[in-house]
């Protein structure tokens, strides 16, 4: 394990309990640390694009809502790129209905995303972000549908729909 990472994760989840009112919220500043990324804008050219909830989500790694995504009901064929910027991440060949309220996917398109252990709220998950501008979308969950077996659990904030026009 990597000792870095480990560090700042149990960091997080104490500074998540010491802020109390905000647990979902994870931690900010993490991924800076430990990664760059192609696409690199400062946090007020962040908070210029994306709406608040949307910073919270992909800058902050807030968690939405349960059943609050309109890309639940979203069953057209098309891609679900990174609400960041915009890089083709999803298909809906791998979306499917988990019945968490969250949208779900079985794989991500492929070089669309990075991945890391997150070690927040003392529990040990595989965060997902993308891989251009490290959004972060979610978690992935090893309770998924073949073939993958995999759950990319994602924030539909973190998400923008692009049906496919043929
Ligand atoms: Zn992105």
């Amino acid at each position: 394990m990597n000792r870095r990472i480990f560090l700042y994760g149990t960091m997080g989840a104490i500074a998540a309990l010491a802020g109390g009112s905000f647990l979902l919220r994870e931690r900010s500043g993490y991924r800076a640390m430990a990664e760059t990324f192609e696409v690199t804008r400062t946090e007020a050219e962040w908070r210029k694009i994306l709406t608040g909830e949307q910073y919270a989500v992909l800058r902050e790694e807030a968690t939405e809502r349960a059943f609050t995504s309109p890309l639940l009901e979203e069953h057209r064929k098309g891609i679900f790129h990174c609400a960041g910027c915009d890089l083709p991440a999803y298909s809906s060949e791998a979306k499917y209905d988990s019945g968490t309220g969250w949208p779900s996917f079985w794989e991500a398109l492929p070089d669309a995303i990075g991945t890391k252990q997150d070690n927040s709220l003392f529990m040990t998950r595989t965060e997902v972000h993308c891989r251009r501008c490290g959004g972060h979308f979610g978690h992935i969950f090893d309770d998924g549908p073949p073939p993958t077996g995999k759950r990319h659990c994602l924030n539909g904030l973190a998400l923008a729909f692009r049906p496919a026009t043929a």
